[in-house]
């Protein structure tokens, strides 16, 4: 049931509003369409939060946008969506525009790829919506509000607002759900899990988000997460490498693995993760996680090549050290046991070669940072990447890997000048 919720109820206090996001509502709206403000950024407006990213939805379809903006890409070729540019360079601001989809359960979906009667004109709506294997790409099928708000998970992410009549449109009693502070499925959990499997990833994510402002999971929707977890194996590996990032890396990392425990899923996700939950209290990944909480939270960027270098850290330098007690050399030692992490930890996740060369330069700097002779440490702080090895270094100090007074001698040394550098060569 459509229900419009007026300012005075929902209370969203528009200076919170993106007046781009404003803008292209507008725009939208003025040209004859639907359009609303959707998803996430409903969700933080109706909780007081400045949304980070703001998406529209609307009832015109891909081209039909385009040609409402001077700059305007379709984007995607499966989910196509547009993305408005505004201004240029570093300040450059993108609102991302998706039609409204319809909501194909897995039955439909199935008629809709596998019946040839399908007729000419419903295939005509429904443009790109099979792919070349005849798989239904059921994100493509533009629908009715209604059923656009349906497709989407939990309640208070389906919520629309028009930035202009300030109403929220709301079908699955989101915002009854934000005041109650609940995160609920929308439909049957169990379906909705097995309909996309990255549903349970999300959940876990946003229990732990929301749960800062005092959000719990509804019995219901936690009930089947366990059961449902085996579902994962279906989902690509890169999809998955890339959720388990979100988990690690959106300020909530803590908070996540915390989730995790609670809803009995600490092992089970996905390997490497397993390794993140296992290691999440030992002093060394429990401080790179609360860095990269803070980080997050303070607005700086994170690489997900440093958390994963720490996390993975442990292994490396077990297998170092034991190949040099069978006689290897330090740096060979060290090179062959980042391979065997490699092969035993990341596996063949196509795409992550810089993401491995990344790790593999903070590792192999760090036996360089006892190496303060000759022009090496001159070399070292010239490399694009010291400091991420110099934050590793900083950690290991702080938990007693290293010695304190290695670190801080480094900290000197990178923001010395030229005298003051040969003085601390001298002292090293
Ligand atoms: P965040 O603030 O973390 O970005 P978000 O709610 O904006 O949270 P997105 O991943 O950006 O999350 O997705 C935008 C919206 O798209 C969601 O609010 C939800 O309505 C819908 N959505 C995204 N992924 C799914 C999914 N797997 N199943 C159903 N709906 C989804
Ligand atoms: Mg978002």
């Amino acid at each position: 049931k459509r229900e419009e919720v007026p300012a005075s109820v929902h209370g969203i206090n528009p200076e919170l509003v993106d007046r781009r996001a404003a803008e292209v509502v507008a725009t939208l709206k003025q040209a004859g369409f639907e359009a609303y403000i959707v998803g996430g950024a409903v969700r933080d407006l109706l909780l007081g939060l400045r949304p980070k990213d703001f998406d529209v939805a609307t009832n015109a379809t891909p081209e039909q946008v385009k040609g409402l903006f001077r700059r305007a890409f379709i984007i995607g070729k499966r989910f196509r969506i547009v993305h408005v540019v505004h201004g240029r360079g570093r300040e450059h601001e993108v609102i991302e525009v998706s039609t409204f989809r319809a909501y194909l359960d897995n039955a439909a979906a199935g008629q809709v790829a596998g019946n040839e009667k399908t007729s000419k004109a419903q295939l005509s709506g429904m443009q790109h919506a099979v792919d070349a294997s005849g798989r239904v790409l059921r994100d493509n099928v533009w629908g009715p509000q209604d059923e656009d708000a349906t497709r989407r998970d939990f309640t208070v992410n389906a919520m629309y607002y028009d930035p202009v009549s300030q109403i929220v449109v709301d079908y699955h009693k989101g915002l009854q759900d934000a005041k109650k502070k609940t995160l609920r499925m929308i439909g049957d959990p169990a379906t909705r899990y097995r309909e996309d499997p990255v549903r349970i990833i999300r959940a876990v994510r946003f229990a732990a988000k929301l749960g800062a402002l005092g959000f719990s999971i509804e019995p219901k929707t936690a009930a089947p997460l366990v059961q449902s977890q085996a579902l994962l194996a279906e989902v690509p590996q890169s999809r998955m490498f890339d959720e388990m990032l979100k988990l690690l890396q959106t300020g909530h990392a803590i908070a996540t693995i915390e989730q995790l425990k609670k809803l009995g899923m600490s092992t089970g996700i996905y390997p490497l993760l397993d390794v993140v939950v296992e290691r999440a209290d030992t002093p060394f990944v429990n401080a790179a996680l609360t860095d990269t909480d803070r980080r997050v939270g303070e607005g700086k960027p994170v690489a997900p090549s440093f958390l994963l270098a720490c996390v993975l850290w442990e292994d490396v330098h077990k297998g170092w050290m034991e190949r040099q007690n069978q006689r290897q050399h330090p740096l060979p030692a060290l090179q062959d046991a980042i391979d065997d992490v490699f092969d035993k930890r990341i596996g063949d996740v196509s795409g992550r070669g810089k993401l491995a060369a990344d790790m593999r330069e903070i590792w192999v700097m760090q036996p360089r940072f006892e190496k303060r002779v000759g022009s090496g440490p001159f070399g070292m702080v010239d490399q694009l990447r010291f400091r991420a090895g110099f934050d590793f270094l900083r950690l290991r100090a702080d938990v007693g890997e290293v010695e304190e007074a290695l670190a801080e001698w480094w900290q000197d040394f990178q923001s010395a000048s030229d005298d003051r550098r040969d003085d601390l060569m001298d002292q090293a």
